[in-house]
């Protein structure tokens, strides 16, 4: 609605629009629900959003202006799927209620908004993918200190934070955003300026951001908050101290959540404080091209590591395999535990099988416990719970009898069994009870004595009316006199027409039909009063009492958290273990050795989809010696990405504490992966495809350290041959370079003169993918084996990107020297690197013209042709031979 009707014709507005403007004027990023007895509705500029994007009726009301307020409305009881549906098209929701009963209430009922629902605080199992978590998060910033994230999943409770300072701040910010990818971003004023982190946060993540006030993200105000929130034990003063980015980053979120939710959100109860060296850094572009939990093409989970990974039981297990991957250990004792872990699982397969089978029965706890902390859980939530409490006795049980396992025994001292829960939801829930809280059936008989004297008056009272139609049938002599009801009258009596006048004088005439006459009696108008108030107050008190049992059972809110985490922990061990027996992985050894020594390494997702053939298996071996960077030839499609990406893939694994398709493993843990893979267009950011290949290898050197592993796939394919060949050469000189880098390189190029860095420059070694050529045929035989070029600014281009100056100064050289070599190239022009130059000993036919005469031979049945024809056909090959 425009401004002058909120302020100037506000007046002419009725009581109720009067009240409706007023709650909307609090929400105005917000769709209104607004409650009208079983609806809600929408009005003005809401009204025609939602019907366009729900598509829904139109309508208007009368609201005391001239032209009806535009109206539409959604039924409260499936009002749920309609707001899912505008969540996900990236609107808000306010839920506006009655906060009284319009029965008791006088005058205009009051409503109030209960709750707005964003895309980052969402609660219902219905709008949320159950194993993937939702998070919200929030981002304080500082020139001088450096930045806080503080990430929370209010389904599950689940919150962490992290500081972060020093140089290339925003790139470090961006990793983590691209671990959590939170759907809504609380950003403080001084974090609203980063506008690379904000586009990556709107681009990239398709993230809502709320720009959230100075105040909020102060050191005081997140201390206030996490004194409501968080035990202050010594762990988490230990790990907040002199951290005034993170608490802030905390009181930001923090507040966010109050301020939509409405509610103590007592179920967010524990806060993890963890710090960018406890886990393996993967940015973006690495966790994109490795195609950990989702393929790049098309979003999917099909065809990614996870899919490969994932045999987890329950919603919870699903979610924190997915955080494993996203987060592989850097700590070979704690990536010990989990190995340790899954090879006893995998030794004892009867007491698997016990404790999968027992996980079969458990439902998604962490997001129950959650509802019925924050007061949604209904009837059914509760009734799953229960189940999911009769399971995990079995669980516990068969989990008693691993030894050799230290995590596995934490985790049967973590599980609590949850007797007394189970119990009392037992006792109070009714077996099969319905979706809605408010129209009764909610608890069992016998729970309680008020209830089963209510629910047998009700009973009586239907039987009441037939004892008293019976009665005055014998009484009055009327055969067919009957005992009705309906909503206007309440109780009658009805007697036909014919035997109206035997009606005796305690009845009172109500109504004449056509056919009959209705009476009522003093009885009849006593029972109807005390049966209506008894199906009343049997509704109210089964709802208060079930209130009563939520709450005791919330009370239990720490038991059933630690349990549901002992649970998700004990499921994504089973799935690695899973996957090392249906796909035949082995244990790798990990270590800080620096080396990385695959026997029969394997990719474990190509293996999969490879249909009708066999996937080959490949060695590799590297160090921090003499075997620091490979570098493999080979033609188009031979396999080197598959190569490389499994090696990477391998090392993610291992460091998840998975085990690792190969025939035997030994994996120095690397600090970080980084890939630079294929050509992509960044039009969002503005940047051509060699800008963007540029600027990504300058973020790799920058950050990678002779502990990280790097797979560069083709570097300098965007620029003309002369100067990608130099970028190449300049950066692997770079990364093997122990003065620059020194660190584990897989590097495949076309480029086939840079396979005499081999000689040149130590740690470098040169590998082949081999095929089988049979005249122009090629066989790719997949195996890796030891063994083993013009102007287009490429240089000016990989400085403006960032390359290191040394980097760029040596390409300078390398170039020089190049076109010394070849200077007949140098007046060739500058031939574009992108078309790569055939593999040796492959025949090459230009253009149109070579393609058809490969056309004619390939159709050519020389057996069915005759001397002169074959002589003709000779000629006309050669002609068009010698135009190509
Ligand atoms: P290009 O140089 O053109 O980028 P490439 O050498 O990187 O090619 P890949 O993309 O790795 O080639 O492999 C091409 C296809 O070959 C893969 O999609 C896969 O189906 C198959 N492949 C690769 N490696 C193996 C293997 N070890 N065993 C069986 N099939 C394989």
């Amino acid at each position: 609605m425009a401004k002058e009707k909120q302020t100037g014709e506000a007046k002419k507005l009725t009581p109720m629009m009067q009240q409706y403007m007023a709650v909307k004027e609090q929400n105005p990023d917000a769709i209104l629900f607004y409650r009208l007895g079983d609806f809600y509705e929408m009005f003005f500029e809401d009204a025609k959003v939602a019907s366009r994007e729900l598509e829904l009726t139109l309508t208007g009301r009368d609201c005391g202006l001239p032209e009806r307020a535009p109206m539409c409305g959604v039924p409260f009881h499936s009002a749920e799927s309609y707001i899912a549906r505008l969540i996900q098209k990236g609107y808000k929701v306010a839920i506006c209620e009655q906060m009284e009963d319009p029965a008791t209430a006088k005058g205009l009922v009051k409503r109030d908004v209960i709750r707005k629902i964003t895309s980052g605080t969402l609660l219902e199992s219905t709008m949320l993918d159950e194993k993937r978590n939702n998070f919200i998060c929030a981002i304080q910033w500082d020139d001088t200190y450096g930045a806080g994230l503080c990430f929370c999943d209010i389904s599950t409770g689940q919150t962490q934070a992290i500081e972060m300072f020093g140089g290339g701040l925003a790139g470090a910010v961006i990793s983590e955003l691209a671990r959590f990818e939170p759907r809504e971003a609380v950003l403080s004023p001084k974090a609203m300026e980063q506008e690379e982190v904000i586009t990556f946060l709107q681009k990239r993540l398709s993230c809502q951001i709320e720009r959230g006030e100075e105040q909020d993200f102060t050191e005081e105000a997140g201390r206030q908050w996490m004194g409501k929130h968080f035990e202050n034990t010594p762990q988490l003063q230990e790990d907040t101290e002199g951290r005034p980015m993170l608490i802030g980053a905390v009181g930001g979120l923090m507040a966010y959540l109050h301020q939509t939710q409405k509610n103590d959100l007592r179920q967010i109860n524990r806060l993890e404080v963890y710090t960018k060296a406890q886990f393996m850094g993967l940015d973006p572009a690495a966790r994109r091209n490795l195609e950990l939990c989702q393929v790049m093409r098309s979003g999917e989970k099909k065809g990614s590591l996870l899919w490969v990974l994932d045999y987890t039981r329950t919603a919870m297990g699903g979610r924190l395999l997915r955080q494993w991957l996203e987060k592989p250990l850097v700590n070979a004792a704690q990536i010990a535990l989990r190995q340790n872990a899954v090879q006893a699982l995998l030794g004892d397969r009867p007491r698997r099988d016990g404790v999968l089978e027992g996980l079969r029965g458990v439902f998604d706890l962490e997001r129950l416990i959650s509802r019925v902390v924050y007061g949604s859980a209904n009837c059914r939530d509760l009734r799953s719970l229960w189940q999911t409490a009769c399971h995990i006795p079995q669980v516990k049980e068969h989990l008693e009898g691993f030894g050799g396992s230290q995590y596995l025994k934490e985790l049967w001292e973590e599980i609590d069994c949850l007797e007394d829960v189970a119990d009392l939801i037992d006792r109070a829930i009714s077996e099969e009870p319905p979706f809605s809280l408010r129209e009764g059936n909610l608890l069992r008989e016998g729970f309680d004595e008020k209830i089963d004297q209510l629910r047998d008056l009700l009973k009586g009272g239907k039987g009441t009316l037939a004892a008293i139609e019976q009665r005055e049938r014998e009484r009055t002599g009327i055969p067919k006199l009957k005992v009705s009801y309906n909503k206007v009258f309440g109780y009658y009596i009805e007697i036909s027409k014919s035997y109206a006048d035997m009606a005796p004088e305690d009845y009172t005439r109500r109504q004449t039909l056509t056919g009959s006459e209705r009476f009522i009696t003093p009885e009849l108008k006593e029972l109807e009063s005390q049966m209506l108030s008894a199906g009343e107050q049997l509704t109210a008190l089964e709802y208060q009492l079930f209130c009563k049992v939520r709450d005791k059972v919330a009370m239990q809110a720490h038991r059933i958290q630690r349990t549901a985490r002992a649970v998700a922990q004990l499921d994504a061990l089973c799935s690695f273990a899973l996957a090392a027996e249906k796909n035949g992985y082995v244990m790798p050894q990990v270590d800080y050795s620096g080396v990385l020594d695959i026997r029969e390494g394997r990719h474990p997702v190509v293996e999969k989809m490879l249909e009708d053939q066999l996937f080959v298996p490949n060695d590799t071996y590297m160090d921090q010696g003499d075997d620091r960077v490979s570098i493999i030839t080979g033609p188009n499609m031979a396999g080197k990405s598959t190569y490389m990406r499994q090696v990477a893939l391998i090392v993610v694994m291992a460091q998840c504490g998975s085990f690792v398709p190969a025939k035997s493993a030994h994996v120095g843990i690397c600090d970080q992966v980084f890939t630079r893979v294929g050509a992509s267009d960044d039009l969002t950011r503005g940047q051509s495809t060699f800008m963007v290949e540029m600027s990504e290898v300058a973020d790799i050197l920058q950050k990678a350290t002779h502990r990280s592993l790097l797979i560069l796939d083709e570097i300098g394919r965007g620029t003309s041959t002369y100067d990608g060949m130099a970028i190449a050469r300049a950066v692997l000189e770079y990364t093997a370079s122990k003065k620059t880098l020194g660190c584990k390189t897989l590097f495949a190029t076309h480029y086939h003169e840079l396979k005499e860095l081999e000689s040149q420059v130590s740690g470098v070694k040169n590998y082949n993918v081999v095929v089988k050529k049979r005249g122009d045929d090629i066989t790719f035989l997949r195996k890796i084996v030891p063994g083993g070029a013009d102007d287009s600014y490429g240089i000016q281009v990989a400085k403006l990107a960032g390359l290191p100056d040394s980097v760029i100064q040596r390409a300078k050289q390398v170039l020089q020297s190049l076109l010394e070599q070849a200077p007949q190239q140098k007046t060739e022009g500058r031939k574009k690197a992108s078309q790569p130059e055939a593999p040796e000993g492959q025949m090459t036919l230009g253009g149109a013209m070579g393609e058809e005469v490969l056309e004619k031979l390939r159709k050519l049945e020389p057996d069915t042709l005759s001397p002169i024809e074959g002589l003709g056909l000779l000629y006309e090959l050669c002609k068009l031979a010698k135009e190509c």
